[in-house]
């Protein structure tokens, strides 16, 4: 048996997605740009894809603009929208992601002034403390709705209903909670999806903008996407993560998540929950192993054919622990201690009960190594 527990690294390709995409390289090939019959078919097919994306979120079909993927759209909704702003603060969170994170520091080398959140230990932030640090300058508030090591899901609904009221640009990073958490893009002004995190294709994705706002280009070219990105689209992509937003299915995977935490906390001494109890991903669970090294009960899970991740990542001796268990608060030896598993719809019991018991003998093995 092999088990996947890495669904927010990136989750496999649905076979019918597969079948749509083969389809599409091998009969969609016109380019979307070009006005016969070949153009407006590819054109058709991915406007198509458009309104589903946008249906999800209760937005416009026009609002959604293409991407290669999370990082790109994360880095085009900041970058395009205070750049097109003559303000120069940005509202962000310790817990991003590191295409929002990386975007910002080097916004502030660009003489951006950046306002980075703490989160409580649960990873939560504080719609008030966001409504604290807006300034007369802010020109953008970028908060994750869920974040993609302890699956703690954001109140974007009050934090955008804040910046609404103090008419600041909200922008969410959705890539982990898009088709998992209901989204409406009313008390929001820009969103990253990525098709990769729901068993679409990699190297694709969307944005959302809200209709009128002024957004300057990451990627110069031709006027493909209403002017907003350059580039022949990835019409296979495109088609590959529309097809995937249609067979997303609502199932149990939440009592799949609690079931395994519980039997891991039970089960196996020494170990703790990261994150929000109730606030949390349907999929995510991320736990603090006392004693031992979660990049080495990673790679030993590995070996025996579980594949799971972790917030801390070693390089030689020196182990870096993750910035969002730092930002909750986590003493270094529970940091690196972590160990995240996170399940798909189609991650089944018999697979949690495998990787289970795998982890209690690993867990087990090597805290009798160490002592
Ligand atoms: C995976 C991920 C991204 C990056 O998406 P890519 O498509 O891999 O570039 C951004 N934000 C979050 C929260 C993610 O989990």
């Amino acid at each position: 048996m092999e088990v996947y527990l890495d669904n927010a690294a990136t989750t496999k390709v649905s076979k019918d997605v597969v079948l749509e995409m083969t389809n599409a390289l091998k009969n969609i090939y016109g380019n979307p740009s070009s006005v016969h019959f070949k153009g407006t078919e590819a054109q058709e097919e991915i406007d198509k894809v458009r309104k589903i994306i946008a249906k999800k979120i209760n937005a416009e079909a026009k609002e959604i603009i293409f991407t290669s993927g999370g990082s790109e759209g994360n880095n085009f909704c900041i970058k395009g929208i205070v750049k097109a702003s003559k303000k120069k603060h940005i509202i962000t969170s310790k817990i991003e992601h590191a295409s929002v994170l990386n975007t910002c520091k080097q916004l502030e080398l660009d003489g951006f002034k950046v306002t980075y959140i703490d989160v409580d230990k649960n990873g939560l932030v504080n719609p008030k403390d966001v409504e604290k640090a807006i300034k007369k300058d802010t020109a953008l508030v970028t908060i994750m709705h869920a974040n993609n090591e302890i699956g703690t899901i954001q109140d974007i609904e009050k934090i955008g209903k804040i910046c609404k009221k103090h008419k600041v640009l909200f922008h969410t990073d959705a890539v982990q909670s898009f088709l998992k958490e209901k989204i409406d893009a009313k008390y929001i002004d820009a969103l990253t999806i990525s098709a990769h995190k729901f068993h679409g294709p990699k190297g694709v994705g969307a944005v959302y903008l809200r209709q009128g706002m002024k957004v300057d280009k990451l990627i110069e070219g031709g006027k493909q996407e209403f002017n907003l990105r350059g580039g022949t689209q990835n019409v296979p992509g495109i088609i590959g993560m529309g097809k995937a937003v249609e067979l997303w299915k609502e199932n149990k995977m939440k009592d799949l998540r609690d079931y395994m935490i519980k039997r891991i906390l039970t089960e196996i001494p020494g170990t703790k929950l990261n994150g929000h109890k109730t606030k949390r991903l349907a999929n995510n669970i991320n736990i603090s192993f006392d004693d031992v090294e979660g990049e080495v009960v990673m790679l030993h899970l590995s070996y025996l054919n579980v594949a799971v991740g972790t917030g801390s990542a070693c390089h030689e001796k020196m182990i870096k622990v993750s910035h969002v268990l730092h930002a909750i608060g986590l003493d270094k030896k529970s940091a690196i201690g972590a160990v995240r598993f996170t399940l798909s719809p189609f991650t089944t019991k018999k697979e949690v009960d495998f990787a289970i018991e795998k982890l209690k003998t690993v867990v087990q093995t090597l805290r009798k190594v160490k002592t």
